[in-house]
């Protein structure tokens, strides 16, 4: 009987802290790991444990890409003022497809190395802005964001030729590496993105090209 309770409550406090972080990898006895994506240590439980992030909707978060996983997709830090740490994110652009590369049951899609290789190219170490539309986490608990690549201004996010400059999911259409994917309910630049789909189209530029033999 005791044996059994034992292993009940080993159970719950495995089930307990899967759902306490959103990264995988064990802890240990100091309720601690290393990161597998920057080799740093760090602390999930404990009096230094990172938190996880309660995102605001329509709110732009500064951020450092830590890696790029393919064209739409990248992993993130957030960098606040007054030095608090977060767990690292998953930040999936929003309004926009990039052709598959690393789904694993998927073959790669023509054009998906190029839009990802792209990404990797643009956004690498850089320094963004992440805004967030009425959504800011899906139910993988991605959060969703379009991406500047400078602070925008309240006016920017309303200004399509700043639009069409700096933030990064309206290039990704643009240049013809992604299509128009609204992921409900966020849909603030869904008319604007469709309009920049055209454009790409009209002009066979990137996937919309001619795909080899
Ligand atoms: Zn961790």
């Amino acid at each position: 009987m005791r044996k059994l309770r034992f292993i009940l409550a080993v159970i719950v406090v495995l089930a307990l802290s899967a759902v306490s972080f959103a990264h995988p990898g064990k802890l240990d006895k100091n309720g601690g790991h290393y990161d597998k994506e920057t080799g740093e240590y760090h602390y999930h439980k404990g009096p230094n444990a990172l938190e996880t992030l309660e995102l605001r909707r329509n709110t732009v978060y500064k951020a450092k890409i830590l890696r790029v996983v393919d064209g739409d997709t990248a992993i993130v830090s957030f960098e606040f003022d007054d030095g608090s740490k977060y767990q690292k994110e998953r930040v999936r652009f929003l309004g926009v497809d990039t052709p598959e590369t690393v789904h694993p049951n998927k073959p790669v899609q023509f054009y998906g190395k190029e839009a990802s290789d792209f990404t990797k190219s643009q956004l690498t170490d850089k320094t963004v802005w992440l805004q967030t539309d009425v959504g800011p986490r899906d139910r993988y608990d991605r959060m969703l964001a379009y991406v500047w690549l400078k602070e925008p201004s309240k006016k920017d996010l309303d200004d399509e030729k700043a639009i069409r400059k700096y933030m990064y999911n309206a290039k990704l259409l643009l240049d013809g590496y992604a299509q128009v994917m609204t992921i409900q309910p966020n849909s603030k630049y869904s008319n604007l993105f469709v309009h920049f789909q055209r454009e790409a189209r009209e002009a066979k530029k990137g996937l919309w090209g001619k795909e080899p033999e």
